[in-house]
């Protein structure tokens, strides 16, 4: 069951002091179940209750952070089954690997890669996370040196070998930057949990399709008092991909649901084992993206990867910076007036709602066809155009009071607003309330620049 303000309120407490930054120990609990804020904030509480509400807010999935300093990240930390109870927490890291037998250029030229790929969505710059680094030669010198090499880059490690040896001449390079290990099993598992302990690193546990020997040993760790542990329970390609879902739902509900001590960690996905059975770049890279999309909707807090084509990373991206919004805060963007080019009183004004998708999408069309106009940006609490018509935020006073506060009469000479094609049944109330003419733009927005283009040749 979800914990709720109240659960938290009980323990507070309760003196309304407002030390917390909060007007009332009811606000402060509102914020800690919707983490919006520190229990540590509160510095009135007494030990024995501090405790009882630290344990009550640990989140149903441990939260794990690997890397140091500036280059670290967090994942895990979820509360719940599906997003619309709450949100998702923490988007899962996307790590690419690299193998220590590369050429050295290649291995350069890979991590420059990896650290170089981005892309701007909705405003936001979307990024990949962390190296593995696969102990792909066998070789303990060759893991410790291209281990080492990677200190200097930017992101968090993950270190992948079996062997007990080689993963521990890797610690001792990169050891104190506090990189994931991967993997302890049922055969290396003692001398996995001896180095996670000396080197304070979390450690990936992979044990393949059986829940039970898991869970076994995901007690033995914990047993020997390690918390930070992932879970891997195996990536299948193929028909096995169903086993694969399996094993992740089951996993997730025994934690959220069951609260089985055993199985509340983060999981690890590995879309990368496409590539063992997949040579050709394009067939690979296909399969490879929708494991990770089916893994990313199902529960694989982080995720190593092989494929580094744009083409291949985008949709994945893209995918998690969807189901990691959260569905309580309408994605928005600031309303007023934004400008594009070189704009000046003759420039034509146009409308649009402050939905950040819809705001972004018109901004990006208007960019590319290097548009010169106003654009006024209406409070529609984050609505598209259409629902915001249905909903009644976009009308024709709402339109005017925009025009009124925005100060764009005091910028243009022109009183003509291209609407959205979507808001066309508003047009005649917009121009009523306005006192604007008013012009239905496209429906589709890449429509824009030509049309601003037309109308300019009007003129
Ligand atoms: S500091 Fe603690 S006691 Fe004071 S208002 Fe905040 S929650 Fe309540």
């Amino acid at each position: 069951m979800q914990l709720t303000a109240m659960d938290i309120y009980r323990l507070l407490p309760k003196t309304n002091c407002a030390k917390c930054g909060e007007a009332s120990c009811m606000a402060f609990a509102t914020k800690l179940s919707e983490k919006e804020t520190d229990l540590e904030l509160c510095t009135q509480m007494a030990a024995n209750e501090l405790e009882k509400l630290e344990n009550l807010l640990a989140p149903a999935v441990r939260e794990i952070t690997i890397g140091k300093g500036a280059k670290t990240v967090t994942f895990g930390g979820d509360e719940v089954l599906y997003r619309y109870e709450l949100t998702y927490y923490n988007p899962t890291p996307i790590v690419i690997d690299v193998a220590d037998n590369m050429e050295e250029s290649a291995f350069d030229e890979r991590v420059k890669t990896i650290e170089e790929t981005e892309f701007e969505r909705t405003g936001e710059v979307l990024t990949l996370n962390a190296i593995a680094l696969r102990n792909a030669s066998g070789d303990k010198e060759t893991f410790a040196k291209a281990a080492s090499k990677l200190k200097s880059s930017k992101f968090p490690l993950v270190l992948c070998s079996l062997d007990p040896e080689a993963m521990k001449a890797a610690l001792e390079e990169v050891g104190d930057e506090r990189p994931l290990i991967y993997a302890a099993t049922e055969n290396n598992i003692e001398e996995m949990a001896a180095l996670a302990i000396e080197y304070d690193c979390p450690v990936t546990l992979f044990v393949q399709n059986d829940l039970e020997k898991m869970k076994e040993l995901s007690r033995t760790l914990r047993a020997k008092g390690i918390k930070d542990i992932v879970l891997d329970p195996g990536t299948f390609v193929g028909e096995g991909i169903g086993d694969t879902l399996d094993n992740f739902v089951m996993t997730r509900r025994l934690a959220i649901k069951e609260k089985d001590e055993d199985f509340r960690f983060p999981i690890m996905g590995v879309p990368a084992i496409t590539w063992l059975f997949e040579e050709d770049e394009v067939e690979g890279g296909i399969k490879e993206a929708t494991i990770a999309a089916t893994l990313m909707n199902k529960y694989s807090d982080i995720m190593i990867i092989h494929g580094t084509n744009i083409w291949e990373l985008i949709p994945v991206l893209t995918l998690r910076q969807s189901v990691y919004t959260d569905p309580r805060k309408p994605q928005a963007v600031d309303p007023g007036i934004y400008t594009f080019g070189d704009v000046d009183e003759n420039s034509p004004v146009l409308m649009t709602t402050n939905f950040s998708l819809t705001y972004y999408t018109v901004e990006g069309d208007l960019k590319s066809g290097k548009a010169t106009c106003y654009l006024l940006v209406l409070d529609t609490e984050g609505r598209a155009v259409d629902v915001s018509l249905a909903g009644g935020q976009l009308n024709g006073s709402a339109v005017a009071d925009l025009i009124k506060d925005s100060g764009i009469e005091d910028r243009v000479k022109t009183r003509n607003l291209i609407i959205p094609g979507l808001a066309a049944p508003a047009s005649g109330e917009i121009e009523d309330e306005t006192g604007w003419e008013v012009k239905v733009g496209p429906r589709d927005s890449s429509a824009i620049a030509d049309l601003l283009l037309k109308l300019k040749g009007e003129a």
